[in-house]
């Protein structure tokens, strides 16, 4: 190892959205602070953030059932939606600024308009789904709405979903115009492109095996070149440890004490691809259903028309399953190297806790090709096994922690920044709703950590996101604005995009 130490300002670790986001909004920020990212793939967007590897839903609640629940008394609770919703505006806005900038090209490369549904069977599930678009239909945020039960309509929708089915249950719908299928991975590469534009290094192959603190209070990494072998010292004022589901350990070897007490479960995720152009033509949305009881929110099944390598695709799933890995390219040991003294209650209490769900994940990694086939001929009564394939998602390390609901060893699924107490070292944890949501989880960490800049900020990341630091719900006058302003730049409307 070399003795030398190379020092920069900022430090980001892996090459997915979260790191290429956070880069980003540093660059415009403070454009003289010297950046380096480390990734220890080949190239950028290649685990979670890769097309293959999530389901490119740009997640604005419109169509996700669990981000809405019934309370008690029968009403449905949409608090989590609009915050969802939000976000995503936030996520719209910053990325209309990067191409309006003309710091990034061609939005269709990267975010297309596409219809979501929510799509249920069943007496109770059609009520509460008829319930929801009732709470929903009059907000602004959720304008454009349909619902119906009515099969005609229905056919009109879903035509592949429709065909044959012979079940007498009720059926119905809610379909909303406004929604998208994101390329998460084609936004990666572009924005780290951009990022090399703007002098950041970018050192692939090279990855990060250890982090301390220097007595100078500065971070210091041992970095390995996995071209040539050669292991070196990198310091930094400030760290970002975006490691996707390497971001545990990489936490756990900072020592500090906001990373204590944490551990990681990882949910490995399988997509059924059409290989059929014929039926991928009949379809054109993204359809989520209800997932099934006893199963985690984030196998709730969706069939999906995506867009990738420049061509219209349709995919179902995902079907969770349970692998040790904590990334894609991950090891074996992976889940056990993560049990420390200091989580090994914590993750001891989630382990009896979650022996259903556990049991249920292993269930789901047995599944045969035939039986994923009966799950998919829920939402195509007539798809035919040879016209789909299997293909491997990625890995999802859900958070977990106590809490005072929950108790010891409580399952999150939800996203959690965790920054050491100084705002210098930063990292993120758990998966959903994931990419959608980069921007704004971004924000919440620059707000934390940079606590002396943020107020000098704020005009750029005014100028960035108009709507910093503002609620859309408290400033409804402000929704069509935004929603035509991100629809030009992003080309999310023809007609607009036309008149730009
Ligand atoms: C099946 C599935 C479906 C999903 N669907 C959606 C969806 O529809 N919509 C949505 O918004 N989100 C979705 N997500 C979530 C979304 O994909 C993630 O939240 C997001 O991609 C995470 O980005 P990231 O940058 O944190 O991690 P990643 O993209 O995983 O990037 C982390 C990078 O860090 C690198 N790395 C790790 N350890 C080290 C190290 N020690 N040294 C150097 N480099 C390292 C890795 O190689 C990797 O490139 C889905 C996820 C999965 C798995």
């Amino acid at each position: 190892m070399s003795n030398r130490q190379i020092k920069t300002d900022v430090i980001l670790i892996g090459a997915g959205i979260m790191s290429a986001t956070l880069g980003s909004l540093l660059k415009e920020l403070v454009p003289d602070w010297e950046i380096t990212v480390f990734e220890k793939l080949a190239s950028a967007g290649e685990e979670s953030s890769n097309e293959w590897n999530n389901a490119g839903t740009g997640h604005a609640a419109l169509c996700e059932l669990n981000y809405t629940s019934e309370k008690p008394d029968g009403s449905i609770d949409i608090s989590k939606a609009i915050k969802i919703n939000e976000q995503f505006q936030v996520s719209k806005q910053f990325w209309s600024y990067l191409v309006s900038s003309k710091l990034i090209s061609n939005p269709q490369d990267f975010i297309m308009p596409l219809p979501h549904m929510s799509l249920v069977q069943g007496e109770q599930d059609v009520e509460f789904l008829k319930k929801r678009f009732e709470a929903m239909s009059n907000n602004p945020l959720f304008q454009g709405m349909e619902y119906s039960d009515d099969p005609e309509k229905l056919a009109e929708w879903l035509p592949l979903v429709m065909t044959d089915r012979t079940s007498d249950e009720p059926i119905a719908a809610t379909k909303i115009d406004s929604g998208t299928d994101v390329n998460f991975g084609a936004l990666t590469r572009m924005l780290f492109d951009h990022l090399q534009n703007k002098n950041v290094e970018v050192k692939y192959e090279h990855s990060v095996d250890d982090i301390k603190r220097t007595s100078d209070g500065l971070w210091e990494l041992k970095v390995k070149n996995h071209k040539n072998g050669v292991v070196q010292r990198h310091t930094a004022k400030f760290v970002f440890i975006g490691g996707g589901g390497g971001s545990l350990h990489l936490l756990q070897k900072s020592g500090i004490p906001e990373g204590k007490h944490i551990g990681g479960f990882p949910v490995s995720g399988i997509f059924m691809v059409c290989k059929n152009p014929d039926v991928v033509e009949q379809h054109h949305a993204k359809v989520y259903g209800k997932a099934k009881v006893g199963a985690p929110p984030m196998s709730v099944p969706h069939l999906d028309t995506r867009y990738i390598d420049n061509k219209k695709s349709l995919l179902f799933g995902p079907f969770a399953g349970f692998s040790p890995k904590f990334l894609k390219t991950g090891s074996m040991f992976d889940l056990i190297t993560s049990v420390k003294p200091n989580n090994v209650l914590t993750m001891l209490a989630a382990g009896a806790k979650e022996m259903a769900l556990t049991k249920y994940l292993i269930q789901q990694v047995m599944l045969s090709k035939e039986q994923r086939m009966e799950e998919l001929r829920e939402f195509i009564p007539n798809a035919k096994s040879e016209d789909w394939d299997m293909v491997v998602a990625g890995q999802r390390v859900q958070v977990i922690k106590d809490t005072e609901a929950g108790g010891k060893g409580t399952l999150q699924f939800g996203t959690e920044v965790i920054t050491a107490a100084d705002g210098s070292i930063a990292a993120l944890l758990g998966a959903s709703p994931g990419a959608s949501t980069a921007v704004s989880v971004m924000l919440e960490l620059i707000k934390k950590c940079f606590p002396q800049q943020i107020n000098e900020w704020e005009p750029k990341l005014k100028e960035m996101i108009p709507t910093y630091g503002v609620s859309l719900m408290a400033h409804p006058e402000l929704i069509q604005e935004i929603h035509t302003s991100t629809d030009r730049a992003l080309e999310l409307s023809k007609e607009l995009a036309l008149s730009k």
